[in-house]
């Protein structure tokens, strides 16, 4: 299949470029606020385009169940439901069903489960996946995969492997929608001897672009970039890099460096939620009591509309007294944060810079202790009602 990826400069491993679409083209790398529920938390559109955001990603497993992706259809599909006239990316599902519903039974043919939300049962397959997001509409579909949790088997890993990659073909059989991109999805667990299988096998299907998917699941920072390096190497150089799940600040950067194209994660608006926000010097509360008082930005380096308009102790008052519009003004830093990032990196890359870009990023943000990090995501992944 032909790709719409078109390679524009690399420096090192980092690579620079530009990914067509039905709906606009995505400048690479680059990071995909995440909508679940056909909207990005506490946001309007105008704050997304307003960051510089021209594609979102929705979830075909939340909106499978709730509305139900034929009746988005029957409303003149999913752009024109949500009336966001950008690019949208769905997953398919295959993440959810396996970390967020009650599994029955996974065969060859899909997986019985129970739903998150009220737990009627359902039966998904690559089938239902794909014709799912045909009625959505989005501009880039997944397949739908298998992903495996920390602490699996090596054989429980093949095995979730292997259905991986006779889902990804029976997707592809069955895809036929034209301004819908299919990309397939690397698996292979935390073994990376399966990514390398995962990565060669899924590349000889020739889909216009590919994912790595299963990674930044909660196991440990060094086994997620052995893995991705383990799988990357062996993807296709002329097609887009999409490594589903990350992330934070240091993260962008990591993934970047070994290659990676497209990036989305929740975790920008979902610590928002929580008053957590990024800065150059690290991460912040800024409901703490120490931030009464203090008539600055939250970033005085960040050109956010939150930056250029409040003080720290104006949001911090906003929290203090749970205020809605707190949700809006932290989603917004944190997802311009990751926005002002990728655009750094790009040009970095085009100045064949980035490794300077990246040193003088890191050197100076405190990145969150690994203990935490890992406690705070086993309390969101053990939270199954929570969708993002
Ligand atoms: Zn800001």
């Amino acid at each position: 299949m032909t790709t719409s990826f078109t390679l524009q400069a690399t420096d090192g491993r980092a690579r620079a470029g530009e990914l067509r679409t039905a709906h606009g083209t995505l400048l690479t790398p680059a990071f995909m606020p995440v909508g679940t529920q056909a909207t990005v938390k506490s946001l309007i559109w105008d704050d997304v385009r307003a960051m510089g955001y021209n594609l979102v990603l929705c979830n075909n497993y939340h909106l499978y169940l709730n509305p139900g992706s034929e009746y988005i259809a029957s409303m003149g599909g999913l752009h024109k439901f949500m009336n966001w006239d950008g690019m949208i990316l769905t997953d398919s599902g295959g993440f959810q069903v396996f970390s967020m519903a009650t599994l029955a039974k996974i065969t060859d043919e899909g997986v019985h489960f129970k739903s998150h939300v009220d737990g009627s049962r359902h039966f998904f397959t690559p089938e239902i996946a794909i014709k799912s997001q045909e009625y959505l509409g989005s501009d880039i579909a997944m397949v739908l995969d298998q992903p495996v949790a920390p602490g699996a088997t090596y054989e429980q890993t093949k095995e979730a492997m292997e259905r991986t990659h006779r889902w990804a073909a029976e997707c592809k059989r069955i895809h036929t929608r034209e301004d819908q991109q299919l990309f397939a999805i690397v698996q292979g667990g935390f073994v990376p001897e399966l990514r390398r299988i995962s990565a060669e096998t899924l590349a000889e299907m020739d889909f216009p672009g590919y994912a790595i998917g299963g990674l930044s699941v909660g196991e440990g920072k060094k086994t997620t970039w052995e893995n991705l390096d383990a799988c990357i190497r062996y993807m296709p150089e002329d097609k887009a890099r999409y490594m589903m799940g990350v992330g934070s600040p240091e993260d962008l950067f990591y993934a970047i460096e070994q290659g990676v194209d497209m990036m989305d994660c929740v975790l920008a608006t979902r610590i928002a939620r929580n008053a957590a926000l990024w800065t150059h010097d690290g991460r912040i509360n800024i409901d703490r009591p120490i931030y009464k008082g203090k008539d600055e930005p939250i970033d005085p380096e960040c050109d956010c509309y939150t930056c250029r308009t409040f003080s720290k102790a104006y949001v911090n008052h906003l929290f203090r007294n749970k205020e809605l519009t707190a949700f809006r003004l932290a989603s917004i830093h944190n997802l311009k944060f990751l926005k002002n990032i990728v655009t750094g990196a790009r040009q970095a890359i085009f100045d064949n810079n980035f490794e300077k870009y990246k040193i003088n990023f890191l050197e100076r943000y405190q990145v969150v202790d690994e203990k935490v990090r890992l406690d705070q995501k086993r309390r969101y992944l053990e939270r199954k009602s929570s969708d993002d």
